[in-house]
């Protein structure tokens, strides 16, 4: 492990979805680093021919010398949620920390562009999939009386400005909302719902999409997002939930830089 951290997840389990590569990837190094038993999820092959798959992820992540489990799941199919946070729970007894990260980015295609099946995938994806992981860790979450659900939300999702167009933009406004919601039923719980937005990232899925290269040399490296992600990770509703942070105010206006 390299010396920067300071085991700030001992003992905790983390879900993070879509974790083949890109953000995901980041966030459950990231954790790993910091000590967290991570399952690393995404689906078997992916139908993006992007690099990286969940096997890889944890290999990665073992190779460094933390704990990780690479588990196969399609985000929008009840029973592949179902069976990971089965197997999650199997494995390790407990889940503290969900993040909602798998995502289908569709950006800046207009409405007569974007065909029908490819709105439900990412419906399916960006929205469903946090309803339905969130949904299948609730039962242990409020067992413990604690845990954080880390959504991934994006500036597109408050800011029709931005320019991601119809579709992705309003998943990401729904996944706002939804966390909004679930926050609030979940107080009750002491469990935390917070949205991380993460800015623009230099990941693989943004390589992919002509649009982002209006603004490729503003966008950061995914592991920028890492610190915040694990300050969200270790709250609580007692401590911060409710919350829709900005990654790039980490340690400004939200949370410790430490
Ligand atoms: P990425 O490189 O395309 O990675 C997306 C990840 O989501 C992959 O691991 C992919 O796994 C997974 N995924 C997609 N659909 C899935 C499904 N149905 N079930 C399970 N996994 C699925 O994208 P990224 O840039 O890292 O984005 C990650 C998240 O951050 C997304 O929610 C995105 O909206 C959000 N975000 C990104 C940016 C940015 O600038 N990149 C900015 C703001 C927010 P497979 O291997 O299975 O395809």
């Amino acid at each position: 492990m390299q010396e920067r951290y300071t085991n700030k997840m001992d003992g905790m389990v983390a879900i993070v979805t879509g974790a083949s590569r890109g953000l995901g990837r980041a966030i459950a190094k990231e954790f790993a680093a910091e000590g967290a038993k991570v399952v690393v999820s995404a689906r078997r092959s992916s139908p993006t021919g992007l690099i990286g798959t969940a096997v890889e992820t944890a290999k990665q992540i073992r190779d460094a010398g933390g704990e990780a489990m690479a588990l196969t799941c399609d985000v929008s199919d009840e029973e592949q949620v179902m069976a990971m946070v089965g197997q999650t729970i199997d494995m390790y007894g407990r889940v503290d920390v969900l993040v909602n990260n798998a995502g289908v980015m569709v950006l800046g295609e207009t409405l007569l562009d974007i065909a029908p099946d490819i709105w439900d995938l990412s419906v399916a994806a960006n929205l469903k999939g946090p309803y339905l992981c969130s949904r299948a860790v609730l039962a242990t979450m409020i067992e413990q009386k604690s845990g954080s659900i880390i959504n991934i939300g994006s500036r597109m999702g408050s800011d029709h400005e931005q320019g991601g167009g119809v579709l992705y933009s309003s998943t990401k406004a729904a996944v706002h909302m939804f966390s909004f919601c679930l926050a609030d039923e979940l107080k009750e719980h002491n469990i935390a719902v917070n949205i991380l937005s993460p800015g623009g990232l230099k990941t693989e899925g943004s390589a992919a999409i002509p649009w982002t290269q209006r603004d490729w040399e503003q966008r950061v490296e995914p592991e920028a997002v890492g610190p915040s992600a694990v300050y969200l990770a270790i709250q609580d509703a007692s401590t911060f939930t409710g919350q829709l942070v900005l990654r790039v105010e980490f340690g400004e206006t939200w949370g410790k830089a430490s």
